[in-house]
């Protein structure tokens, strides 16, 4: 198997059983997201401290399999993270999901999320890969808005 069916396995892992699927009692912020073109929607809880370190964070939702792995993956990478290092491992992987990644270097500091670097190939799949990271982003950039609806 190569790496492409290696990382074909873990997404297809991660969209059957996601980790941190489920409710988030407590949490500090609920962002709705929504990817009209697959029909995939997910809800993101995330339980940030006062400075926006990520505490806790889980998802809930419906989609394709790649939303849902994507989902997954970025809730175990971002778990325990500063709100500043939050933000930058969300423009890696933005950027690794949007265009071609190019070497290994292209895939420094994304860990297992490496796994998606395959999906700026197919156009349709990119909003679905992106679709939870938005969430985040909005999450974290939330601040001075809570609780209002974009
Ligand atoms: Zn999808």
């Amino acid at each position: 198997m190569g790496i492409a069916g290696l990382y074909q396995e873990m997404i297809i892992d991660h969209a059957k059983s996601p980790r941190n699927f489920r409710e988030l009692a407590g949490a500090t912020r609920t962002v709705d997201v929504v990817n009209s073109l697959c029909g995939d929607h997910l809800t993101l809880y995330l339980d940030l401290t006062a400075d926006g370190a990520v505490c806790d964070i889980a998802f809930e939702g419906d989609g394709c399999a790649i939303s849902r792995a994507s989902a997954s993956l970025m809730t175990m990478a971002v778990k325990g993270l500063p709100r500043g290092e939050a933000l930058t491992l969300f423009t890696r992987v933005h950027s690794m999901l949007t265009t071609e990644t190019v070497g290994e270097t292209a895939l420094v500091g994304v860990g297992k999320l490496a796994v998606l670097s395959g999906v700026w190939e197919y156009p349709g799949r990119v909003k679905c890969a992106t679709l939870a990271w938005q969430a985040l982003r909005n999450a974290l950039e939330d601040g001075d808005r809570r609780g209002e609806k974009e």
